[in-house]
């Protein structure tokens, strides 16, 4: 699924093709997953924002256009086999391609997000000032749960799934079973910093382009960060660090990836 640095990566290169273009028509088949997106026809694209893992297309006349893209959606310039929308912009056509169709599109009122709750409840952004470390040491003081499940919930830090919270982990030497009040200080703060490292090596790097190739610049290219994944998707491999094999396990019905022996 497209975490925090795949959406924001696909913001920032769809910016400077949309921003100021007139949206001409919008095509689909399927007014269940994309509501109401015939009323930007006619409105001029603003800006694009970002939260979590939502993506806020900033529409003239005070609309905004808000984007899931689930499981495996996102944005080309190509059509593909897997295109379920098309925008016609001035000058511009593209395309949403989402092959498992669990992406979803919505045009609401500029901030009114009452039909997408999890958008009002999300945590602070985790590369923005607003992300401190103590309230971040207060959300984990406060946590009986598993540090994994915890990363995966928002409420701690918007926009971090799988990938980046096996990474993060890692990084910090700290076992994603670990009961999250059960950390230290100096624990908590590892992982505040290893969180933040990996999301914005990961933004700089274009995100990560996993062996199903489904996550992809608009323009096709792949993200780069995959290169630098240390635990996530490498179960049996050597772990970069200790030479031990890395381990697949569960928490909160969720595969982890984890070495046994870096991470206590
Ligand atoms: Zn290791």
């Amino acid at each position: 699924m497209p975490e925090l640095p795949e959406v924001e990566t696909t913001r920032g290169r769809l910016l400077p093709l949309v921003l100021g273009r007139r949206v001409l028509a919008v095509r689909h088949q399927d007014p269940g997953r994309y509501r109401r997106v015939e009323e930007a026809v006619g409105r001029r694209v603003e800006g694009i924002g970002r939260r979590g893992k939502f993506l806020l297309f900033a529409l003239s006349g005070g609309l905004e256009m808000v984007v899931h893209l689930g499981m495996t959606g996102g944005f080309r310039l190509e059509p593909t086999p897997h295109t379920r929308l098309t925008w016609e912009l001035e000058g511009l056509r593209l395309h949403f391609h989402d092959p498992r169709r669990f992406g979803r599109i919505l045009v609401v009122r500029e901030g009114d997000y009452r039909e997408i709750p999890l958008l009002n409840r999300l945590g602070p952004e985790p590369l923005s000032e607003a992300f401190t470390l103590t309230g971040f040491l207060q959300g984990l003081a406060q946590s009986p749960k598993p540090l994994k499940a915890l990363l995966l919930d928002q409420t701690l830090a918007a926009g971090v799934g799988n990938i980046y919270a096996d990474e993060a982990l890692f990084r910090a030497r700290l076992s994603p079973f670990r009961r999250a009040s059960s950390l230290s200080a100096a624990e908590g703060e590892r992982l505040y910093r290893a969180l933040r490292e990996v999301l914005a090596e990961a933004v700089a790097l274009g995100g990560s382009t996993l062996s199903d190739q489904s996550y992809r610049q608009p323009d096709g290219l792949p993200g780069g960060f995959q290169e630098r994944h240390a635990v996530y998707g490498r179960e049996g491999l050597p772990c970069p660090a200790c030479g031990g094999p890395i381990r697949r396990g569960m928490v909160g019905g969720r595969s982890t990836h984890f070495c046994p022996r870096c991470q206590a």
